[in-house]
């Protein structure tokens, strides 16, 4: 049953086996494992079907430095689905040295390792909706895939990894309908958790304060709690719930909560010439049997970030840089001159160089010109392939004159604790202090950028049929040119197998709080290459099976004690 929490009597109390916090990915995925049987489940959620932007205001704050990092209120979504509502849906499970105390990476290393998440990634997969969870190559399709460079064969580099791509699907549209027919499980839309209220004796959560936009309060006690509120918010509501014994905020005594802030360092650099016939390069996307489109990368080696002593990191071949009209593609310029069309999250990393926007659009208004047909084909192929179709085609797929393409890196950050958000002075249209967004880089984030490009370069001239100019400065400014890869939000609560070293522990369990649990790439240690939603869900869903047979031992229930005004226990 989904319901909207103004439908609840003012100061109701709620009681369920297990209250979920947040109807995103992570949420969603717990929640379809209780459809059924005798546990009595809530879902609270803040936002509502569609966008509302008083919800969406909940998520302004502060950012320490606004070239760095977005503003919190974009990148993420207030609303039922939560960001599923606006990914790109790129699937990649995490890789073994991902889960490794790597001596070369302060503060890397899992409790748990990559065969604790193995049985739950297939399952991931298929909520994700990104075909069979295959992620090799030689595998993936009848007859393999097409090479992504034709004959090069890198040392350094795997070139068998693929990504998939989801629908993208948008978890509320595609199983509210789920959600809304069990008997077990509630949705509570518009209800925002406010606080996490521990008990007095502490070690526990007692209850969860709510609170609508138009002031109607209620709260829940539940056997169980479950944040599942995404990678920002997530550490605010833990910072901002305070009570004896948790004076800095719950979960945070040794000061953890919030550090650790992770995105990804990830930009296009570098001019990689192919001395090779066209159909030798495959830059873009094949369709697996399954109907999912899936993509090669390069994927510098386990054995070369040892030696080499760096993050973890992929490389795609791709377009030169829209911005830059230089590209003289008619395709690329007709994408740039239409941005605004865009969402900020794809529009962002659109923006032309400072202070010259009129010769900037009159030179791409001139490569338009050029070649018309083109870019009006392009258009009707992208409205057909992605506009209308189910499954999108995942993104722009150019490919530049003359075999010259750029490299779209993306690549691991290193766990930092100055990296890490906090309260604001400021507070939200409920009261809640907002947040303080203050990611920073390391230098070890920008050398594994380096270090990959001068690889690639130096496998390409041994092979002696390409060649990869890539400044290191440039690579360094490419990087950083828009700041952190919007988006990805990891390690803000992070898992460690100790209080001292994480603030849950290898089972997602807030240390030291017998009932509070979280489901979010918070709980990342480390960011991998990867994006996170695939492990994300893998999580959850490995969360909600230690729930479920924690639960198992409990009473039956009959359903949360909503109190609905007009509908007692409704
Ligand atoms: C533009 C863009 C592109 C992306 N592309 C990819 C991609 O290609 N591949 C990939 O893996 N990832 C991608 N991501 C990231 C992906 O969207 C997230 O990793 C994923 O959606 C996170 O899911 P979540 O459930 O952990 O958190 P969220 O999606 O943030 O969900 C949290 C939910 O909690 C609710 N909520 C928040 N606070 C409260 C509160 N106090 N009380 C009640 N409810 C609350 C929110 O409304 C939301 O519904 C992309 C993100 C963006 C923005």
């Amino acid at each position: 049953m989904i319901l909207d929490a103004e439908t609840l009597e003012h100061g109701a109390s709620l009681e369920a086996d297990l209250c979920i916090v947040g109807g995103g990915a992570a949420g969603i995925a717990i929640a379809l494992q209780f459809l059924r049987g005798p546990a009595r489940v809530l879902l609270v959620e803040s936002g509502q079907h569609a966008p509302h932007a008083a919800s969406q205001a909940l998520y302004a704050g502060e950012v320490v430095d606004p070239a760095l990092h977005s503003p919190p209120d974009t990148y993420r979504q207030r609303q039922f689905g939560g960001s599923t509502t606006l990914w790109g849906g790129r699937c990649i499970p995490l890789d073994p040295v991902d889960f490794r105390a790597r001596p070369w990476m302060p503060h890397s290393g899992w409790p748990i390792g990559p065969e604790t998440l193995a049985p739950w990634y297939p399952a991931a997969n298929m909520l994700c909706e990104a075909g069979e969870f295959d992620y090799s190559a030689s595998s993936a399709m009848p007859g393999g895939m097409r090479p992504m460079i034709g004959g090069f064969a890198p040392r350094d580099f795997s070139a068998d990894g693929i990504e998939r791509f989801s629908l993208p699907t948008n978890f509320a549209a595609r199983y509210s309908h789920r959600l809304a027919a069990s008997e077990s499980l509630r949705v509570l839309l518009g209800a925002n958790c406010t606080a996490i209220e521990p008990a007095p004796e502490g070690g526990r959560v007692r209850r969860l304060l709510l609170r609508t936009l138009t002031g109607r309060e209620a709260s829940v006690s539940a056997a169980q709690v479950v944040l599942a509120t995404g990678g920002l918010e997530t550490p605010r509501l833990l910072l901002a719930s305070r009570g004896p014994g948790h004076e800095d905020g719950v979960g945070n005594a040794r000061g953890l909560v919030g550090r650790y802030y992770m995105c990804h360092i990830a930009g296009t650099s570098g001019r990689l010439r192919l001395d090779l016939p066209r159909e030798m390069v495959q830059p873009g996307y094949e369709v697996a049997g399954d109907g999912t489109y899936i993509r090669r990368r390069l994927h510098l080696t386990e054995a070369a970030q040892e030696k080499h002593g760096v993050g973890n990191a992929v490389m795609r071949l791709h377009f030169p840089r829209i911005p830059d009209p230089a590209h003289g593609s008619s395709v690329l310029s007709g994408l740039y001159l239409a941005r605004r069309l865009l969402p900020y999250e794809y529009r962002k990393r659109l923006a032309g160089p400072e202070g010259m926007e009129f010769r900037t659009t009159l030179r791409h208004l001139r490569n338009l010109a050029s070649d018309p047909f083109s870019a009006t084909d392009f258009a009707w192929t992208m409205l057909r392939k992605r506009r209308l179709a189910e499954r999108k085609f995942p993104s722009v797929i150019v490919r530049p004159p003359g075999n010259v393409y750029s490299i779209d890196f993306h690549g691991e950050q290193e766990p930092n604790p100055a990296s890490r958000v906090t309260l604001a002075e400021a507070s939200d249209a409920l009261g809640m202090p907002r947040l303080r967004v203050d990611w920073r880089w390391t230098e070890g984030d920008i050398r594994t950028a380096q270090v990959s490009f001068r690889l690639l370069a130096e496998e390409l001239a041994r092979w002696g049929k390409g060649s990869l100019e890539a400044d290191p400065e440039e690579i360094a400014y490419d990087m950083l040119r828009d700041g952190a890869y919007g988006g990805h939000h990891i390690g803000t609560t992070r898992m460690g197998a100790t209080p001292a070293t994480g603030v849950v522990d290898a089972d997602c369990r807030v240390h030291g709080m017998a009932n509070l649990w979280i489901a979010s790439a918070a709980v990342f240690p480390t960011s991998s290459q990867a994006n996170p939603t695939l492990t994300v869900v893998a999580l959850a869903l490995r969360l909600a099976a230690r729930l479920k047979q924690d639960m198992a031992a409990m009473p039956a229930g009959t359903g949360p004690d909503l109190k609905v005004a007009g509908q007692p226990g409704g």
